[in-house]
């Protein structure tokens, strides 16, 4: 991939800079760029562990853009998805990005779904979503020949896009503007001191005026390094996906969701047209034994006890044992999970399915045991943390971006006016 090539000339981690991004999944590539573009004089660079950018849940996930429907009014997620979603269709035309703006049908299939249903509709238009309509049994076939249901809601402006494309579209924005991308860099430690804040990392350590760490799975870890509370912490949710063999892709114009629980932050198991025309079936929801439990065989011991050993995982579990099992049936039985499908789609069946890849979610789970619903930055010396930043997460990149800038821009403020006074000289350490 071009950027990485680009990024990988230059990949050794600058001694100093003015200010470090540490992540690059998009969230911190849409970081660096808006970072870069608002201090055009300012050294620049993004740390990331892998040897390539966006190799977590900025690759793995349903490549969907959300148009704002579910999130609770006032919430960043609602303000952020709605005008994320219009800034990220401008930028992929902008920048000659595959998209497609193919709609989404929402299907009730018991009346005990109305309610919620009409709930979506009301959230929606308190959000600003735009041309979302109500639909009778007939008009959901005339979206989706192959979908039943007793209601639904039909979203036009949701659309498709792979994610990763989009990262690495940003990370060329950050390499033409002047930052630096470091591949194969892994923050290890954080020090922080009165004049610069030290990541000490596998290439050696850079020490920045400020940070920003937006390190998605491993956000709590590098927070608590840097003196951030350790509530909410990181549990991993693991999301598999299944795909529907070529010749029954026709079941499925674009995208087709059920009424989501509304007390989880997933969305069900729903039928999402890829670009590139691949229909995904998922994806699960399971406590995963890693962090990036990518095969259900990824088992890492530290991540177990960091699950295991935080309250707030056994207060969720203790309140969503139920949730708990049916998820299990999922990742257990292709055919359980298939029906869940079919309620909505009646006509799919286990036969018409292979496996396809897994994400793992970055879900915080507070110490109460609530899965963190919204998006949360916070602040440490010299430093601002992307805490949660879930679906739609990808959807919003471009104006969490820009909330974060803004957050810098008023917690960096004071050292800045400090430092032009009293400046370390380059490479000097940190007191
Ligand atoms: C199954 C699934 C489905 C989803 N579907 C959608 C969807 O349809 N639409 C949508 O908008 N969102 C969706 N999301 C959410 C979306 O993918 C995420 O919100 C988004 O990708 C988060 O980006 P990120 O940059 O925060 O995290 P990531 O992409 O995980 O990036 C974090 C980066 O930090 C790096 N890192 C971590 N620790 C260190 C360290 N110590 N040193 C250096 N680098 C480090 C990692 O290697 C990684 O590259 C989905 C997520 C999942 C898992």
């Amino acid at each position: 991939m071009p950027v990485s090539n680009v990024a990988r000339e230059h990949a050794q981690a600058p001694e100093t800079c003015d200010l470090a991004v540490v992540g690059g999944g998009i969230i911190g590539l849409a970081v660096a760029r808006e970072l870069i573009r608002r201090r055009p004089h300012a050294s620049i660079c993004l740390l990331e562990r892998e040897s390539e950018i966006a190799m977590h849940q900025t690759s793995h996930n349903s490549g969907v853009v959300h148009a704002g429907i579910y999130y609770p009014p006032g919430s960043l997620k609602a303000r952020l998805c709605v005008e994320g979603a219009r800034q990220l269709y401008e930028y992929c035309e902008r920048r000659g990005l595959e998209h497609e703006r193919c709609g989404k049908l929402i299907v009730a299939t018991d009346v005990s779904e109305l309610a919620r249903l009409d709930e979506l509709e009301r959230r929606a238009a308190a959000n600003g979503v735009a041309g979302l309509r109500g639909l009778d049994a007939a008009g959901i076939e005339e979206i989706e020949p192959h979908a039943r249901g007793i209601a639904g809601l039909h979203s036009p402006h949701t659309g498709i896009v792979d994610f990763s494309a989009v990262a690495r579209a940003y990370a060329h924005d950050v390499l033409q503007d002047g930052g630096t991308v470091v591949e194969g860099c892994e923050v290890t430690g954080v020090a922080v001191g009165s004049r610069a804040i030290r990541l000490i990392h596998s290439q050696g350590a850079t020490e920045a005026g400020h940070a920003v760490f937006c390190a998605g799975a491993w956000a709590d870890r590098l927070a608590v390094e840097a003196g951030a509370d350790p509530d909410p912490r990181i549990v991993p949710f693991r999301g598999a996906y299944l795909r529907l063999l070529p010749e029954r892709r026709h079941l499925v114009r674009s995208l087709i969701y059920p009424v989501p629980d509304p007390s989880l932050p997933f969305l069900g198991v729903h039928l999402t047209r890829q670009i590139g025309g691949e229909v995904l079936i998922g994806p699960t929801a399971l406590i995963a034994g890693a962090r990036d439990a990518y095969s259900l065989a990824t088992v890492r011991a530290r991540d177990v006890l960091d699950t295991l050993g935080w309250p707030g995982t056994w207060r969720m579990l203790g309140r969503r044992w139920a949730t708990g099992v049916s998820e299990l049936r999922y990742a257990a039985l292709r055919s359980t999970f298939v029906r869940a499908a079919a309620r909505y789609l009646p006509e799919l069946r286990a036969a018409d399915v292979e496996p396809s890849f897994a994400g793992v979610r970055a879900q915080a789970v507070g110490r109460d045991g609530n899965l963190v619903d919204d998006f949360v930055v916070s602040a440490t010396e010299r430093a601002l943390h992307v805490r949660n930043a879930p679906s739609p997460a990808a959807t919003s990149s471009l104006m969490i971006a820009g909330l974060v800038a803004d957050e810098a821009e008023r917690a960096f403020a004071g050292h800045r006016a400090k430092a032009r006074t009293a400046r370390p000289a380059r490479g000097q350490g940190i007191s």
